[in-house]
């Protein structure tokens, strides 16, 4: 009995702890401290001893050991970087594992005061050992200096490798031949038993990276190469234990394309990364030097032979083992551009630059002229509220930087070299342009006109809709339907000549007969139409029918014209321009107005030609010059 309710007791506090463990975190109590020193220092941060073992925050993993660490709250889950590898371990759980591979800890990661402890097992687990001190202090270093990590990095857009050790050394480096390789020996470095499996990406010239123990003391990373290449060590100042390996760019192609071509005269350089040039002038013979940095001839000193026109020949060599020399020897202009090219940064491109003598706008005529000492390199473009030109390779001279007239222009310079003239057209008003060039191309004049219809407002009522379909064919043919169709094309060919159409409706919609005008007077228009297809009980009836409010003389104007052109592009027989006082259209709308019946529904033949797109799509063109001639576009 007694035995009993003790095992009962006993089962009741294993419950309880299982409760603790699982539903309240696991706090590192400060029940004991130790100061902590790396490497002979004081550590940034104290050492804590919990049941016997000795804990270090994670702080200390990220700032000391070179790992990478990131701790969930949520989840309890730790990570961290090490060499080649990802460690992951969790909460109060005695585990470490890594690559398919686990073992068991001692003690387990605990939290104390929103921090991370991990047990010293997992400094040592990583490297590091515990060294013998006198006194209260928990004092770890390297066990050997290690190669800690390589890793993949960018240097100025050139691929780099970034090398860390556990503490400062010293290095050879040299460039063997056959094959070709770059050898770094790493003294008194020892290899990292966790960077094994590491895997680094390779570009041009580099096809592979080994890495072996030379000899006692010494480390030997060895770069594969596809030729030999220039390359740089850029040491760390603030890390003496860090090493940069920068490659050189490789030039994989270089040409010379003459006036005329893809935009040239220009010499062009093809690297494998992207490179910085400086370029000078040299007289007697003219010679243009651009020297690229950091870059590597792929193959031996070549001559590009040029056209005598700007360029001569361009002579290119290894000048020494990190400039690339080119020497472009030159007939007249010397003033250039060397300069990568917009979105190809691997593309390098000299050029002669031309001065641009003279940009004239002339308002009333809306014509800007250019002119200038060379080929014009020009792209036009439409913007929000304006034109620009942009001249490319182009320097301004002081005359036109200070003179012409600017009235509705605005001129200004572009890096690395250009010139952007822009023009300024009041937005929402359409227009076009045209560009005429000098033989020579040396000078442009470029011409803004406007579009016919620019900054008109036209409205259009196709007839009918939703349940009122208007009349219907022997075929079934819809009114409704013919209408919007006609109406759609018609402002289609408005809306290309730069017109701003409003339509009274643009689907199978139902609007009532006071409706449409009432939509028609909302907007400033210069004129609206109404669009119809005829019925009448004597089947032989056919022909065009335009009506208009009795006494408004415009509208007049507007029905004879389109009465016209109507019936000119269709080949309908003109049956009549008719005014109509009783009509709701015509009369209710505020400005030229005319209703037009473009022919009869009730007609065998002309509904036969309703139904077909080629004869609609002539209907729209016939109202399209009726409408521009009445507005005196044409
Ligand atoms: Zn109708």
């Amino acid at each position: 009995m007694f035995k009993l309710a003790g095992n009962k007791w006993v089962y009741v506090y294993v419950l309880v702890s299982l409760m603790v463990a699982f539903f309240s975190p696991s706090l590192l109590p400060a029940e004991n401290t130790r100061p902590l020193f790396f490497e002979g220092r004081a550590v940034n941060g104290e050492a804590r001893i919990y049941q016997g073992c000795f804990y270090l925050p994670l702080s200390f993993f990220s700032e000391y050991l070179h790992t990478a660490a990131v701790w969930d709250k949520e989840t309890g889950k730790i990570q961290l970087q090490a060499g080649a590898h990802l460690l992951t371990m969790q909460e109060d759980a005695a585990e470490i594992s890594w690559g398919g591979e686990k073992r068991r800890l001692a003690a387990t990661p605990r939290q104390a005061e929103g921090g991370l402890w991990l047990p010293v097992e997992v400094a040592k687990f990583l490297g590091v050992r515990e060294e013998k001190t006198t006194g209260e202090r928990l004092s770890l270093s390297w066990e050997k200096n290690y190669l800690l990590s390589i890793r993949n990095t960018d240097y100025q857009g050139r691929p780099a490798f970034l090398f860390q050790t556990a503490r400062p050394f010293t290095y050879e480096a040299f460039l063997l031949e056959d094959p070709a390789r770059l050898v770094i020996d790493f003294q008194g470095v020892d290899s990292y038993p966790l960077l094994t499996g590491v895997e680094l990406a390779t570009s041009p010239p580099v096809t592979g990276i080994r890495s072996s123990r030379f000899s006692e003391d010494k480390l030997r990373v060895v770069f594969d190469l596809s030729r030999l290449a220039g390359y740089r060590i850029v040491e760390a100042a603030e890390d003496p234990a860090k090493l940069q390996v920068v490659f050189n760019s490789l030039l994989t192609d270089a040409g010379y394309l003459p006036a005329g071509e893809e935009g040239g005269p220009l010499v062009y350089v093809e690297t494998s990364h992207p490179v910085s040039s400086r370029s000078s002038f040299l007289p007697d013979p003219d010679r243009l030097v651009v020297d690229i940095s950091d870059a590597t001839l792929a193959g031996e000193a070549m001559t590009i032979p040029g056209d005598g026109d700007w360029v001569e020949q361009v002579r290119i060599s290894q000048f020494d083992p990190h400039t690339i020399r080119l020497v472009l020897y030159i007939n007249g202009a010397h003033d250039h551009v060397a300069a990568a090219v917009r979105d190809r940064p691997n593309r390098l491109e000299i050029r002669p630059t031309q001065e641009i003598t003279g940009i004239d706008w002339n308002d009333r005529e809306k014509r800007l002229q250019i002119k200038s000492t060379g080929p014009l390199q020009e792209e036009i473009r439409k913007i929000p509220g304006g034109l620009v030109v942009e001249l490319r390779d182009a320097v301004l001279t002081d005359t036109v930087q200070n003179g012409g007239n600017r009235e509705g222009i605005k001129v200004a310079t572009e890096d690395p070299s250009g010139v952007r003239v822009e023009v300024a057209i009041p937005e929402g008003r359409a227009y076009d342009y045209r560009v005429e060039f000098a033989k020579d191309k040396r000078e442009m004049v470029l011409t803004i006109t406007q579009l016919p219809l620019s900054g008109k407002v036209i409205i259009l009522d196709p007839g009918h809709g939703g349940i009122d379909a208007g009349a219907i064919g022997t075929r079934g043919t819809r009114e409704k339907e013919i209408n919007l169709d006609v109406a759609l094309r018609l402002k289609k060919r408005l809306e290309e000549a730069g017109a701003r159409v409003v339509m009274t409706r643009e689907d199978d919609s139902y609007l009532g007969l006071y409706e449409r005008p009432a939509v028609v007077n909302r907007f400033d228009g210069v004129l609206a139409i109404s669009l119809h297809a005829n019925f009448h009980p004597n089947p032989k009836v056919r022909g065009v029918e335009v009506f208009y409010h009795p006494g408004r003389e415009s509208s007049r104007k507007l029905a004879e014209y389109i009465f016209t052109s109507i019936t000119k592009a269709t080949g309908l027989t003109g049956r009549s321009i008719k005014t109509d006082k009783e009509m709701v259209f015509p009369r209710e709308t505020q400005m030229p107005s005319v209703l037009v019946e473009m022919g009869f529904l009730s007609n065998r033949q002309e509904e036969e030609l309703f139904r077909k797109s080629e004869f609609r799509e002539k209907l729209a063109a016939g109202l399209f010059l009726g409408i521009l001639r009445y507005l005196g576009g044409e």
